[in-house]
C-alpha cells in the first residue's frame, strides 16, 4: 500500500543523518531528492552515499548494481524543486526549533497537498514543528538512529494532531525500506528509547556524584554482570556528555553534578579526549571484570523499568515497542520490560520506594502503572503476568515463526542487533516452540537467522564472567530437542554460523548455506569448548581428526570448505539459495510423514547402537511401514506413474 502512496521521497539536510536516510530510501527502491542549503554540502552528502552504496555492492549486500541505486537519487539546493512532487518529505536539518519551523513552513507551501512531512528530530516536539504548517495531521516524527543504513530502528512519533493514517503510512514506509519501526503514540521528550536509556547513564552519574560508586565499578558491573554493551560512563563518553546534558537541560530535570562539572570543564568524552575516562593521556576505557563490585545494579535498572512503566501507563508505547526500541536502538541485551518481568516487578517497586524514601527525588517516584501491576499481583514472569502476559500463548521475543498451510514450520531467530546470538531466552523459546507445537501439524522445520548477516553468531557470552556455571543454561538440552524433533529439520544458513549457531545447525537434519557464509567453532579462543553438542556431533559427522582440528584451532571457514568437509549438505551462491531450499522443503513436505519419521529415528538412534542392533531397528521400522496406507499409496502411485499423495496414516 505504501508503495502506491509513497513513490517519491525528499530528504532535507544532507548531513550525518540526512545522507544516510536518503541512502536507505534509495536502497528501498524509492526516488529520492536530497537537499541542502549549499551545493558543497549536498555534494558531500551524495559522495558519502556513493561510497557507502559501492561498499554494499562490493560485499554483495544489495541485489542490484550501485549505479541502479544511485540513479534514483537527485540532488538540489532548491527547496521547491526538492519537495514539489514528493509524497514523503523527511527533514534532517540542525536540531534548532527555529530552523525546523522555517523549514516546515516552506515545505508546507511547496509540497503537494497529500504529502506527509516527517521530522528526524531527536528531542524537539513534533507538535511544535507541526504547528509551523497548515497540515499538522500530516506531520509525524520519523526518528532514525545513527547511522541510518546500519541501525534498524525507527521511532514513528505522533504529534498532538498527527492522524492515525499518517502514522500508519510512515510506519509502513519504514518497513518498506527494511527498518523496524515502533510507534511512539505521544509526543514525549526523548520518545521511547531516550526516555529509558538516558537514566541508564544518569543514575550511575548520581551515584558517582554521591561517592556511591567509581566509574570502573559501575561500568564493569553493568557490562560483565548485567550484559549491557557499554557501561553507563563509557556510553556517556562515547555519545558525548554534552548531548545527555542538553537532553536533560531541555526537560528542566535536575542534572547529576558530575555531569555538570564535566560540561563546564569541556571534558565531553571521547570527542574531546577526556570525559569519565582519559583518552589522550591514558588508555581510555580501562575497566576489567575484576572491577565488578557491589554496584547497585537494581537501582539503575529499576529507574529504567519505572520509565518503561510510565510510558505504558500513559499509552505512549507498548511493552513490545519499548523492548524492540531498547534492543535495536540501545543494543540492550534484552528490553527493560522483559528484564523487569524477570527481575520481579515487586522487587523493582520496593527498590524505588526505598530510594524515594532516602533521596526524595522525583525520578524514584513509582509510576502508577507499576504500582497497579504489583497491587494486582502481576509481578512478572513467575507470577504469570507482568508487563507481558505469560499465561496463555506466552510471548516469543526472539523467534518469528509461522506454520504454513503445507505444514512448514518456518522459524527465524531474530536477535539481529546481536547477530542473532542466542541468549537464554532464545534457547528457551526454541525449546518451547518445538515442545508446544502439535507435531501432527508439521511436515518439516526450517531454521534461519533474521537480517542479512548471520544465521547465528553463537551463544550470547555477555554475563558469562559473573555467572555461576550452574546459572548458564544448558544449550545441549535445547539442541537435543531439535535433534529429536519427529520431523525433518533444515538449517538455512546465510552469514555467520558460529559456536552455538553451528551447534543448532548440527542438530538439524539438513544444512544448506550460501557461499558467503562463515562456519566455525571459535569457543577455544574464549578459553571455552563448544557446550552445545559440537564436540560430539562433529566427530560423528566429520570424523575425529577434523573435529579435533576445528575445535582445537577454533577454526572459522567458508561454506565451500564446510561442504567439502561434510558439515554442509550444500553450499550455493546466494542467487541459487532460496530455490534450493524450496526444492528441499518441497520434497520433505510431499514425502511420507511416517516413513520420514522412522528414517530419522533409525538413523539417529542407530549411530549409538552396534551395527547389529541398528540393523534390527531398521528392519523393525521397515516391517511396520509395510502396513501403512502411505506405503500402499506410494506403490500404487509408482505403478500408475503419478505423484503419490501421502496422508501420514
Ligand atoms: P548535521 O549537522 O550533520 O546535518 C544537518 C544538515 O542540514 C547540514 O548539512 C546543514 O547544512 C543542513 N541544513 C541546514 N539548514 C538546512 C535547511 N534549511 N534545509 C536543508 N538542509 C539544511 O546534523 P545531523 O546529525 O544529521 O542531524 C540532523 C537531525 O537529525 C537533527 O534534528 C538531529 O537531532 C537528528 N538526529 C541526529 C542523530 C545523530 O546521531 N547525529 C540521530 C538521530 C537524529
Amino acid at each position: 500500500m505504501t508503495q502506491d502512496l509513497v513513490q517519491r521521497v525528499a530528504v532535507l539536510g544532507a548531513g550525518s543523518m540526512g545522507h544516510g536516510i536518503a541512502e536507505v530510501a534509495a536502497l528501498g527502491g524509492y526516488d529520492v531528492m536530497l537537499r541542502d542549503i549549499e551545493d558543497e554540502f549536498v555534494q558531500d552528502g551524495y559522495e558519502n552515499i556513493e561510497w557507502s552504496v559501492e561498499k554494499l555492492a562490493e560485499k554483495g549486500q544489495i541485489d542490484e548494481s550501485s549505479e541502479a541505486v544511485l540513479e534514483r537519487i537527485g540532488t538540489t539546493t532548491d527547496l521547491e524543486a526538492a519537495v514539489s512532487d514528493a509524497d514523503l518529505v523527511i527533514e534532517a536539518v540542525p536540531e534548532q526549533i527555529e530552523i525546523k519551523e522555517d523549514t516546515f513552513s516552506s515545505v508546507d507551501e511547496h509540497a503537494p497537498e497529500h504529502a506527509i512531512l516527517a521530522s528526524n528530530t531527536s528531542s524537539l516536539s513534533i507538535s511544535a514543528i507541526a504547528s509551523a504548517t497548515d497540515r499538522p495531521k500530516q506531520v509525524v516524527g520519523l526518528h532514525f538512529f545513527n547511522p541510518p543504513v546500519k541501525m534498524d530502528l525507527v521511532e514513528v512519533t505522533y504529534g498532538e494532531a498527527t492522524s492515525d493514517e499518517t502514522a500508519k503510512i510512515a510506519h509502513e514506509w519504514a518497513e518498506s525500506v527494511d527498518k523496524r519501526p515502533i510507534y511512539v503514540r505521544k509526543d514525549v521528550h526523548g520518545f521511547v528509547v531516550n526516555t529509558v536509556l538516558v537514566p541508564y547513564m544518569e543514575e550511575a552519574a548520581w551515584m558517582l556524584s554521591n561517592d556511591e560508586t567509581t566509574v570502573q565499578e559501575a561500568d564493569a558491573t553493568m557490562v560483565y554482570e548485567r550484559g549491557y554493551p557499554m557501561g553507563p560512563f563509557e556510553l556517556n563518553d562515547f555519545g558525548g556528555i554534552d548531548i545527555a546534558y542538553h537532553y536533560r537541560d531541555s526537560s528542566d530535570d535536575p542534572i547529576p553534578p558530575v555531569i555538570e562539572r564535566k560540561v563546564e570543564n569541556e571534558n565531553l568524552g571521547k570527542k574531546t579526549g577526556s570525559g569519565f575516562y582519559e583518552y589522550e593521556e591514558s588508555e581510555g576505557v580501562d575497566y576489567t571484570p575484576e572491577d565488578i563490585a557491589e554496584f547497585d545494579t537494581l537501582r539503575t535498572e529499576a529507574v529504567m523499568i519505572n520509565k518503561a512503566a510510565w510510558l505504558i501507563g500513559n499509552d505512549v508505547a507498548t511493552p513490545e515497542a519499548i523492548d524492540i526500541g531498547l534492543r535495536l536502538g540501545g543494543n540492550f541485551p534484552e528490553g527493560m520490560c522483559r528484564r523487569g518481568d524477570r527481575i520481579g516487578l515487586d522487587a523493582v517497586l520496593e527498590k524505588l520506594e526505598e530510594l524515594h524514601a532516602e533521596y526524595g527525588a522525583d525520578r524514584y517516584e513509582p509510576a502508577e502503572y507499576l504500582v497497579e501491576l504489583v497491587e494486582d499481583g502481576f509481578t512478572g514472569e513467575d507470577a504469570g503476568k507482568g508487563f507481558y502476559d505469560y499465561r496463555v500463548d506466552p510471548p516469543y521475543h526472539y523467534l518469528d515463526w509461522e506454520l504454513t498451510d503445507e505444514g512448514v514450520l518456518d522459524v527465524t531467530i531474530d536477535r539481529r542487533e546481536k547477530l542473532n546470538s542466542m541468549s537464554e531466552d532464545v534457547f528457551m523459546e526454541i525449546d518451547r516452540l518445538l515442545t508446544d507445537i502439535d507435531v501432527d501439524d508439521v511436515s518439516c522445520v526450517v531454521f534461519e537467522g533474521a537480517g542479512e548477516k548471520a544465521f547465528s553468531s553463537g551463544a550470547d557470552i555477555t554475563g558469562f564472567t559473573a555467572g555461576e556455571p550452574t546459572d548458564i543454561m544448558d544449550p545441549d538440552e535445547v539442541f537435543q530437542t531439535v535433534y529429536e524433533f519427529e520431523r525433518p529439520t533444515v538449517a538455512k544458513i546465510d552469514g555467520y554460523c558460529l559456536g552455538a549457531g553451528i551447534e543448532l545447525a548440527l542438530a538439524c537434519d539438513i544444512r544448506v548455506a550460501t557461499t558467503d557464509s562463515t562456519l566455525g567453532t571459535p569457543e577455544t579462543n574464549l578459553g571455552l569448548i563448544p557446550g552445545g553438542g559440537a564436540t560430539q556431533r562433529l566427530v560423528r559427522l566429520v570424523g575425529e581428526n577434523r573435529a579435533k582440528e576445528m575445535v582445537f584451532r577454533g577454526l572459522q571457514f567458508d561454506a565451500e570448505r564446510a561442504e567439502e568437509w561434510g558439515i554442509l549438505n550444500h553450499a550455493v551462491p546466494k542467487d541459487e539459495f532460496q530455490e534450493l531450499v524450496d526444492d528441499i522443503v518441497s520434497d520433505l513436505v510431499s514425502g511420507p510423514p511416517v516413513a520420514l519419521k522412522a528414517a530419522k529415528q533409525v538413523i539417529n538412534d542407530g549411530q549409538e547402537a552396534s551395527l547389529e542392533a541398528a540393523l534390527a531397528m531398521e528392519k523393525q521400522s521397515f516391517a511396520l511401514l509395510t502396513t501403512t496406507d502411505d506405503m500402499y499409496e506410494g506403490v500404487t502411485a509408482f505403478r500408475r506413474n503419478r505423484a503419490p499423495e501421502f496422508t501420514g496414516e
